[in-house]
């Protein structure tokens, strides 16, 4: 089982020909809602992929969080740990212009009182092959959690997301870190992927940094691995790395090896940017299956 603590949002997603200027009013053309958040993202993608996944986090008591827990549900997530709290569900208000260009506001709302560790959260992590953390949540419940795990042999992936100097605690408590390239470039100062990840690998753990079209690669110890991408066509690249990162966790949680682990996740990212939307465009096993098997 992987456990998933992490954010869910609901997406407010705008586009306009161009964004407002201060204090000025324009016209939409389109509104969407859709169901986001780093945390639900990967849980989605991983229960997708075929993995026993429990989502430990927060909505509100409001028609956006039943619409994700609905969405969770529907996937076979186990949602008895996420707690509705008196805050409104975590959104993040999205304004796309007419050159593709994002000004986003996010109000973690019901995210933001996950702070603490709970025994129920303990409980979830005691019986998971693998914990999926992100940066949406309190950077020291992440790192507690983080710890609590790795002490206990469970292992920690976190996605580096958005990218904030990460304490070493942390750190050291992270088996495998999968930053794609801009995150591993602000954690280093190093523009360079390859060296980028190998001066994260020198902490210890396996390092992936996700470089979109061009793939990823891989620092484990002294040995770097690239990861070839599908050659596909990409529509929209939302979630990519979530869904990467989720597939990830889910191979490597069912045993299989590092190079099909990967394989299976860079696959699943191939399909998800060939459809619009996050949770929308991941793959279930059966896609990821067919498409490796084409
Ligand atoms: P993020 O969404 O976090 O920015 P990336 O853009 O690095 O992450 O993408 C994550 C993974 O998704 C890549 O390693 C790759 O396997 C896959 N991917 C992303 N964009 C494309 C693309 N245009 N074509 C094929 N695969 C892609």
């Amino acid at each position: 089982m992987i456990a998933v603590l992490g954010s869910a949002n609901m997406d407010l997603v705008v586009t306009v020909d161009r964004a407002p200027g201060r204090g000025e009013t324009v016209t939409g053309r389109t509104y969407d809602t859709v169901p986001g958040g780093k945390g639900a993202n990967q849980a989605l993608a991983a229960a997708r992929a075929g993995a026993d996944v429990a989502f430990l986090g927060a909505v509100g008591d409001d028609d956006f969080g039943l619409r994700i827990t609905a969405l969770l549900s529907a996937d076979g997530v186990d949602v008895s740990g996420l707690v509705v709290s008196d805050r409104p569900t975590g959104t993040a208000h999205i304004t796309v212009d007419g050159d593709g260009d994002n000004s986003i506001v996010v109000v973690p709302g019901a995210n933001g009182t996950v702070t603490e560790l709970t025994d129920a959260h303990r409980a979830v992590i005691d019986a998971a092959d693998a914990v999926l953390l992100q940066l949406e949540l309190p950077l020291a419940l992440v790192t507690e959690a983080a710890r609590y795990a790795h002490e206990r042999g469970v292992r920690v992936v976190l996605t580096p997301a958005p990218a904030v100097p990460l304490p070493e605690e942390l750190l050291a408590a992270v088996d495998v870190l999968v930053p794609n390239e801009h995150e591993a470039a602000l954690l280093t100062g190093d523009g360079d992927p390859v060296t980028a990840a190998r001066s994260l690998a020198a902490r210890g753990g396996d390092v992936v940094v996700t470089l979109g079209a061009r793939g990823a690669v891989r620092v484990s110890g002294e040995s770097t691995t690239q990861v070839a991408a599908f050659a596909v066509a990409a529509v929209d690249t939302t979630a990519a790395g979530d869904t990467f990162a989720g597939v990830l966790a889910a191979g490597l949680a069912s045993g299989l090896e590092w190079p099909a682990a990967l394989r299976r996740a860079s696959a699943a990212a191939a399909l998800s940017v060939q459809r619009p939307g996050a949770s929308s465009s991941m793959p279930s096993r059966a896609e990821i299956d067919a498409f490796l098997s084409e």
